[in-house]
């Protein structure tokens, strides 16, 4: 399906509320598509059940947090519900240099930065619920959390809501299969972009000769 013009790879960032549904749209976007690694993230909360360590996030102490925010090996990093999340660095550099595409679920905060850090390689979609009703059922369904995490999740959705407008792409995920259909059309139009396509000038010389 690819073309085979070389090109730097794309940072696909989804941001939406907690029970948006950027975590499901990631997964079934990877399921079809070889190309798009998942950027895994450091983070000092406790695991939930169903999650697995260096799969879903690397759970990690305070200290160790610490230590690579010093060391540099974080590209950006936040406090969100009162805990520390962080995107390490190497992957990121790895991925653009091998023209393969990272998808990151991370907050607003965490976007400003990555865009800040590497502005031209950052395709940012925020991911919207169709209403707060359905934001709150949908974060009672999963189970994950008890009622006093589900309410604070609640408060915050407006305040992460809030940032829709920095972002380059809006989806509402009022039906999950449309809403997947739509990021993946944003990455296959992003991934034609020709300032992403470095091997386009030696390819259209050929092309000519
Ligand atoms: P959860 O604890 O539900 O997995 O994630 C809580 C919030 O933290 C979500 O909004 C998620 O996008 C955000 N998050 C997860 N990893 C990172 C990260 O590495 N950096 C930033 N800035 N936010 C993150």
């Amino acid at each position: 399906m690819s073309n085979e013009i070389a090109r730097r790879g794309i940072l696909l960032v989804l941001s939406s509320p907690s029970g948006g549904g950027k975590s499901s749209i990631g997964r079934a976007l990877r399921v079809t598509d070889p190309n798009l690694d998942l950027s895994i993230s450091l983070t000092t909360r406790p695991p939930r059940e169903s999650e697995v360590d260096g799969k879903d996030y690397h759970f990690v102490s305070d200290a160790r947090f610490d230590e690579a925010v010093q060391g540099g090996e974080l590209i950006e990093h936040a406090v969100v519900f009162g805990a520390r999340y962080g995107t390490p660095r190497a992957p990121v550099e790895a991925a653009l240099a091998a023209g393969r595409d990272l998808l990151f679920d991370i907050d607003w905060q965490g976007t400003r930065q990555l865009r800040a850090a590497l502005p031209g390689d950052v395709v940012s979609v925020f991911i919207l619920p169709p209403s707060l009703a359905e934001l709150e059922r949908r974060l009672r369904a999963r189970h994950a959390d008890d009622e006093a995490t589900v309410w604070s999740r609640m408060d915050k959705a407006a305040a992460e809501i809030a940032h829709w407008d920095e972002y380059d792409y809006v989806v509402v995920n009022r039906d999950f299969d449309l809403a997947v259909a739509s990021v993946r059309a944003i990455l296959a139009a992003e991934r034609l972009r020709r300032t992403r396509q470095t091997g386009l000038a030696s390819f259209v010389s050929a092309l000519l000769a």
